[in-house]
């Protein structure tokens, strides 16, 4: 019997007991193949040596020191190897334990920017629906996820929400992609121009959307587009990058592939890959000046900023990804496993969609392909296909559904760049498997 609040308890969980490379294995002996990184997480697999060596040999030195008296080494070459590596302008960098801190810090950032610059009417944020950015009050509001939304409405701060960059669903048939990057794009002017600019002080996204979408890259020429808009109204650009970063889709940063620099922009998951609960928030150097030269400094804080054995671990797996040449692999495989679920649900009635970057990809599945119908949020397919998955030997990451009625239930994969194409086939066969055994169930 369990004695902890887990997210369901209707049908119990194995317990994880070791890892080695990309499986996970429970206390029964049972191997999972990882091919989600838990929640897009896990990006060097669960048994890198280096990276354990490096936290041990830093809980050896020094587990922790408040940052209110100490500064540490490794939380200073952390942010030294990430702002070395960031889009231009993107000078210093916020350490925190997880992604909604860092979206929460983000927040806080752009308002005292503003606070700061003598812009105190600037307090507005626009966002956009079906979007995730964590389950704190503050990016609650802030992301558009209606079904994790519902409960808390009350609690939740006015935001603004836009609809998001997602051609499968609503790209018109005569437009073309880069078009309908545009117009989707222009809902930002739209809405700006309704609140007041002068009174907007940010726009927060997810480069490429997860949770909520399961992987959707927005449409060449979208950011840009949105970049330009932010620069015209004076308004920062936040980019929640909390699970498409640190590599995930074959470049460090999500956005260099869409040719934008953020003001502002958040990771975490892959930051530490697991090994240590981490996030950070980078910043331009403009909101870095206004903010610490100021004599109040940052109106922040937590008690584990720059946790010194957290951004040991976070730095190990910066340094092995570059080491072990692992962005290559990432863009390698996920060409691999795109192409082989393309084959494989090439004639599949119930797959809609196949999109992605890197080792970021999501499966849409539909009730009927023609007309993208997606299936009824009772038969609840998503949650199904994760149970056969699990019942295989195969962890995947069920996105959306259809509890906001306005998209298909996803698969999302996102698994370590560490894997090689006998895991690709192995991914390949078990979905396709939990798949056809859940839509099974669901006709059943
Ligand atoms: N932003 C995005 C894009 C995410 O995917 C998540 C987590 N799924 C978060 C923020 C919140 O991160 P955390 O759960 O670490 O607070």
């Amino acid at each position: 019997m369990t004695r902890i609040l887990h997210r369901q308890t209707r049908i119990p969980l194995p317990v994880a007991v070791a890892g080695e490379g990309p499986y996970v294995i429970d206390s029964v002996g049972r191997r999972y193949l990882d091919a989600s990184g838990g929640a897009a997480v896990s990006c060097l697999g669960h048994s890198h040596r280096s990276v354990i060596e490096a936290i041990k040999a830093q809980l050896d030195a020094l587990p922790y020191a408040h940052t209110s008296f100490f500064t540490n080494e490794p939380a200073e070459a952390l942010a030294e190897h990430l702002t070395q590596r960031a889009p231009a302008g993107i000078s210093h960098v916020y350490f925190v334990s997880g992604g909604s801190e860092a979206n929460e810090t983000a927040f806080k950032l752009a308002r005292q920017y503003f606070w700061n610059r003598g812009e105190r009417e600037r307090s507005r944020i626009i966002a956009r629906r079906q979007s995730y950015h964590g389950n704190t009050l503050g990016a609650l509001a802030v992301g558009g996820n209606a079904g994790r939304r519902a409960v808390y409405e009350p609690l939740l701060i006015e935001v603004s929400h836009i609809e998001p960059c997602y051609a499968y669903r609503h790209r018109r048939d005569d437009e073309s992609e880069g078009a309908y990057g545009e117009r989707a794009a222009a809902a930002l002017e739209a809405e700006i121009l309704r609140l007041g600019p002068g009174t907007v002080m940010a726009f927060v996204a997810e480069t490429v959307v997860g949770a909520t979408l399961g992987a959707v890259p927005a449409a060449p020429g979208y950011f840009r587009r949105i970049r330009e808009i932010c620069d015209r109204y004076g308004i920062l650009l936040i980019l929640d990058e909390v699970m498409s970063g640190m590599g995930r889709t074959g470049t460090l940063f999500a956005c260099e592939q869409d040719g934008v620099t953020p003001d502002i922009v958040t990771c975490a998951k892959g930051l530490g890959a697991g090994y240590q609960p981490i996030g950070a928030c980078l910043m331009s150097s403009t909101i870095y000046d206004t903010i610490a030269l100021s004599p109040e400094g940052f109106q922040h804080g937590f008690t584990y900023i720059g946790h010194a054995s957290a951004c040991a671990g976070a730095l190990a797996v910066q340094r092995a990804i570059e080491a072990e040449g692992l962005l290559d692999n990432c863009r390698k495989q996920g060409i691999r496993l795109a192409e082989a679920l393309g084959q494989r649900f090439a004639q599949h009635a119930h797959v809609g969609d196949i999109r992605g970057r890197g080792l970021f990809i999501g499966v849409e599945l539909v009730a009927d392909r023609e007309t993208k119908q997606p299936f009824a949020a009772q038969d609840r397919l998503n949650a199904r296909v994760k149970a056969k998955a699990m019942e295989a030997g195969l962890m995947c990451y069920p996105a959306g559904g259809t509890a906001d009625g306005v998209s298909g239930d996803h698969i999302l994969l996102a698994p370590p760049f560490i894997i090689a194409a006998s895991h690709v086939e192995e991914i390949v066969d078990k979905l396709a498997a939990a798949v056809d055994g859940a839509i099974a169930e669901v006709r059943a």
